[in-house]
């Protein structure tokens, strides 16, 4: 299993999938994981993540693309059984553009006015 997933025994969200670092779960099946940020930029503030080790956005592929939808599935069914009706999507991909955690995130950001163009 920990092959499939390409397992990094150095990344933080892989270690996060396979329960290594605790988090606080807001939705699991087979393929994607979503968690609540550890250091929420909005009261609401959670991660959806591929259980599959894939580096960022910038590494989406014809052979891995069908997860991402999987990935949006799990945004339109978790925030709608949440309630929530106004939320962003965020996706950083490389240091430059914010991204901290090399395995590819969503956050999703609801409950708050949001500004635009992000900072
Ligand atoms: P990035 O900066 O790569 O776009 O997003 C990484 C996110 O992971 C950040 O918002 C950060 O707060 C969150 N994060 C980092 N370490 C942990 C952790 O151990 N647990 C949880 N739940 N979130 C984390
Ligand atoms: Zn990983």
């Amino acid at each position: 299993m920990s092959d499939a997933l390409n397992y990094q025994p150095d990344c933080l969200f892989c270690k996060i999938v396979k329960g290594e670092i605790p988090s606080n779960k807001v939705y699991e099946d087979d393929l994607c994981y979503a968690f609540y940020d550890i250091d929420p930029q909005a009261p609401t503030h959670f991660l959806v993540i591929p259980k599959a080790h894939i580096g960022s956005c910038g590494e989406i592929t014809r052979g891995n693309s069908a997860l991402v939808g999987r990935l949006f599935e799990v945004i339109s069914q978790v925030t709608r059984d949440l309630g929530l009706t106004d939320f962003r999507v965020v996706s950083n991909c490389g240091a430059q553009a914010g991204q901290s955690v090399p395995h590819l995130h969503f956050h999703v950001l609801a409950g708050r006015d949001m500004t635009w163009p992000p900072g």
